[in-house]
């Protein structure tokens, strides 16, 4: 059943076409709409001749998680973040582990959570800051921007996990609003992505850049899937980019289980991950790290200096922290790019 509390809202970011048309301008694809249809993803959908958004504070998931979770391992270490997801998606990888959701379309407001609320529900759980998460976040744009506000004014952070494909009004709304940390899927070099994303992964580093040179703290996530993007070429251009933009960003090599369409599909083998950090590690990166393999020594934090180890974890759970109050290593010294205060 509807839930009356809700409002249809506008869309932040769109445009008049010269057909009399509604060019979408949230992500990259730019979707061209006609009355009374919708756009690529379903969340926007043009009503006498205005582009308006179906998935206003229409949450699929709410959950208080570990910010390692997201993963973001160079962040406010320990705290936690109020995570919520809406539906759909404007990807279309076949190996979704979200898939329950990102392939669902918008739920007439079933479960409607304002952004007060939200907030609410913030300082209730004792969360640090807040996280758009679970499917594509961007189509959560309008949300977004009045919860960063809210959470900006209340003292929290703020935080996307987003395979990155937002039109660069959409970022610079984002920024403007209060996002302080990305983590960004880049899912493989240009060929895998057009293939299996129906997209052009140049946008998604275009991202990485900006919010980079702005100042937003981001971490990378590449799943890692047999046949896919898992040969030495294809990651090591992904390293490559990675250092070229800083060797200091935490790229997180993560292990894929068989899901959605690709349920004929073995999990990657543990070798193949090590051998994806040897990569990374190989070509400059400092911080490498290997992702749903818990008891992993590469889930931990090393100095890339000295060898010592810096934060031992245990799938979320941090179980050592031995960084300095200045963020040192405790033996040589070596400044370790963390940002915020960690919670333990
Ligand atoms: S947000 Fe949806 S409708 Fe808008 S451009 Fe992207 S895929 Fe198209
Ligand atoms: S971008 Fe993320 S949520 Fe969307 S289909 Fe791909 S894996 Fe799923």
């Amino acid at each position: 059943m509807k839930n009356d509390n809700f409002q249809l809202r506008e869309a932040i970011l769109s445009e008049k076409t010269d057909e009399g048309r509604i060019r979408c301008l949230t992500c990259m694809r730019k979707c061209i709409i006609s009355e009374g249809e919708v756009g690529f993803c379903k969340t926007r959908k043009n009503i006498g001749g205005k582009l308006y958004t179906l998935i206003y504070g229409d949450i699929s998931s709410l959950s208080a998680n570990p910010i390692e979770k997201k993963p973001f391992f160079h962040f406010y270490p320990g705290s936690k973040a109020l995570t919520v997801g809406s539906w759909s998606c404007n990807f279309t990888c076949p190996w979704c582990q979200n898939w329950e959701i990102s392939k669902h379309p918008p739920d007439e407001f079933k479960n409607y959570v304002s952004p007060e609320q939200f907030m609410r529900l913030v300082k209730a759980y004792k969360c640090q800051g807040t996280s758009i998460s679970f499917n594509e976040p961007t189509l959560l744009l309008e949300y977004s921007l009045d919860v960063f506000r809210l959470a900006k004014k209340m003292g929290y952070y703020n935080t996307y996990v987003t395979n990155g494909y937002m039109t660069p009004q959409a970022l610079d709304l984002l920024i403007g609003s209060g996002l302080d940390a990305m983590n960004v899927d880049v899912k493989g070099c240009k060929e895998t992505v057009q293939k299996y994303c129906g997209a052009d992964v140049d946008y998604v580093w275009r991202n990485i850049h900006e919010s980079k040179k702005r100042g937003i703290h981001i971490e990378i996530t590449t799943l890692v899937i047999p046949r896919v993007n898992d040969d030495v070429d294809c990651l090591r251009s992904i390293a490559r980019r990675i250092r070229e933009e800083d060797e200091n960003i935490p790229w997180h090599v993560t292990r894929f289980h068989p899901e959605y369409k690709m349920t004929d599909r073995e999990a990657t083998p543990i070798q193949t991950l090590e051998r994806a950090r040897e990569v990374g590690l190989g070509e400059g990166l400092k911080y490498v790290y290997i992702g749903n393999v818990p008891g992993h020594r590469g889930e931990n934090t090393w100095c890339p200096n000295c060898g010592e180890l810096l934060i031992e974890r245990y799938i979320f759970s941090i179980t050592k922290y031995r960084i300095t109050p200045e963020n040192k290593c405790p033996r040589c010294g070596t400044q370790i790019p963390i940002i915020g205060k960690p919670h333990l």
